[in-house]
């Protein structure tokens, strides 16, 4: 399994090869996540020293126990929400530390506001101290339940406050005001990602844990019904993990772009029903498909406009759908054999 990830993180430090790491310090939160890990793996392999800070709130220590022994990698079991100091200089912060599954949002409503709000405010303090280039991990959820699709960022979203997905959406959104301020009040390099749905090998399947993908590839390979909810008309964009990693490494280091915000993700629009009969396909799975009450507030429709990052950094994903689903259902079925 972790050789199917290399090959992977291989294609990423290709697709950078512009992006120059190696004899930089760089500190990644969120290290033990899904795309935290991705993020810390690349840069490792491009060549950099990696502080890779997690409380393991919905990270696992697998996804980069295998970086152990590495003399490039080093962890630090730490919460955001409190200041973390560290004596040496820093070249990078990527702040990705936060709670992202929406069944979380329910459990952990100020878990997840602090991560975003102090948590950005205590990484940013890091950054400005070193003069350290700074990333913020903002989302779609900003955009809320967009009236213009595909969604640019100029458009400032329509999001809901008091409800019961608002503890996320708004905790990014005062991120990125103070991701801003920054820029602005101190002259930090600042830089803030729009992640669309992103999904790939690592993302967790279980409990209140679980994504969309990583649901529908689980149900399908274990032959149990696949859970749509409502019916299954809403939208999602899919982007594969290396595209996106390929992305933010991209803008760190971009000049052109300081004090800027930036959507990531796949301009592939399509319905989740649509979704669960592709990965049917692709596992060979029998599974039915079983509808379930849409939960409250779920974004009818979500695509990315992405020229702004096309201009910028001349990134645009390239890995298609299908290709993408076909690696992440390896892993997962590789990952039942093992257990
Ligand atoms: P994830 O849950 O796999 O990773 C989040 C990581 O942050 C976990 O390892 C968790 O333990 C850690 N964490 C949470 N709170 C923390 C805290 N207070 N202190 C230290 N560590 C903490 O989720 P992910 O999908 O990898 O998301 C990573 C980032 O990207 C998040 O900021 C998320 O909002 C953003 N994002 C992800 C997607 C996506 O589709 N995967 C889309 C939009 C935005
Ligand atoms: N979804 C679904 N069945 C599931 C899990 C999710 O139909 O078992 C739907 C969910 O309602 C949403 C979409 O899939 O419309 C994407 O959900 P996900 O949790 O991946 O993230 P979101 O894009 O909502 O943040």
């Amino acid at each position: 399994m972790v050789g199917m990830i290399k090959e992977d993180v291989k294609e990423i430090t290709r697709e950078t090869k512009d992006a120059e790491f190696g004899g930089k310090t760089v500190l990644v939160t969120g290290s033990a996540g899904f795309l935290g890990s991705w993020l810390c793996e690349a840069l490792i392999e491009k060549g950099a020293t990696v502080y890779c800070v997690d409380n393991f709130a919905s990270g696992l220590w697998e996804n980069i126990s295998h970086l152990e022994g590495n003399e490039n990698f080093m962890f630090i079991e730490h919460d955001v929400s409190k200041l973390l100091t560290i004596n040496e200089k820093i070249d990078f912060i990527f702040h990705f530390a936060s709670r992202a599954s929406p069944f979380e949002f329910e459990h952990y409503p100020l878990e997840i506001i602090d991560s975003n709000t102090l948590g950005t405010r205590n990484m940013l303090e890091l950054a400005r101290r070193y003069n350290a280039r700074f990333v913020f991990a903002s989302t779609s959820e900003i955009y809320g339940q967009p009236k213009v699709v595909p969604t640019p960022e100029r458009y400032w979203g329509y999001v809901n406050p008091i409800g019961i997905r608002s503890c996320y959406d708004e905790s990014k959104r005062l991120g990125e005001a103070v991701t801003m301020a920054y820029y602005r009040q101190y002259g930090v390099d600042t830089k803030i990602v729009r992640i669309f749905n992103t999904y790939g090998p690592r993302m967790r399947a279980d409990g209140i844990y679980g994504r969309v993908v990583p649901r529908f590839i689980t149900q399908a390979l274990a032959g149990k019904p696949i859970t749509v909810f409502g019916e299954g008309d809403q939208t999602r964009s899919f982007c594969y993990v290396t595209d996106l990693i390929t992305g933010v490494i991209k803008l760190a280091i971009a000049e052109n772009a300081k004090g800027e915000v930036v959507n990531m993700g796949n301009p592939r629009e399509i319905t989740i029903l649509e979704l669960a009969h592709i990965i049917k396909r692709l596992t060979n799975s029998d599974s039915p498909i079983e509808f379930h009450p849409l939960p409250p507030d779920d974004p009818q429709r979500r695509c990315p406009d992405i020229t702004k990052a096309k201009k910028l950094l001349g990134w645009e994903p390239k890995v298609k759908l299908e290709d993408g689903l076909k690696r992440t259902i390896e892993w997962f079925r590789a990952r039942r054999h093992r257990e």
